[in-house]
């Protein structure tokens, strides 16, 4: 299964998810192409944000090297422009207005806040 599509597959928790990515990356020699992009880099670096401490090295390193995959802080900063749509509300938001919701890998609003069907959490 290609990376991306791996940290939005539903079927785990993404701390899961993370976690074999992680594992793949090292595994098959840090090649780039085991990297997340688009919306899975932004799953990923987002959970990371809020959880950095309470995992290794490996995932830290893996997030990192995603992040320089997508162009460092200009990647970040012109993905963080990019227009979603709420799924509750239906209103657009730009990403860095916005959250994903981790148990359905749908963007959630902070007004519309945590979907009540998903064990996942806002990221
Ligand atoms: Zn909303
Ligand atoms: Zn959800």
């Amino acid at each position: 299964m290609k990376s991306n599509q791996m940290a939005l597959d539903c079927a785990l928790p993404i701390e899961e998810r993370i976690g074999r990515l992680a594992l793949a990356w090292i595994r098959g020699g840090r090649d780039g192409s085991q990297l997340v992009t688009g919306k899975a880099f932004f799953a990923v670096y987002s959970w990371h944000l809020r959880h950095w401490t309470d995992h290794d090295i490996t995932w830290a390193e893996y997030t990192a090297a995603s992040f320089h995959g997508i162009g460092g802080s200009d990647g970040w900063n012109a993905m963080l422009r990019e227009r979603v749509i709420c799924v509750s509300c239906g209103d657009t938001y730009r990403l860095e207005n916005i959250g994903l919701c981790t148990g359905c890998m749908r963007y959630a609003c902070y007004d519309c806040g945590a979907h009540a069907s998903c064990t996942g959490e806002i990221v």
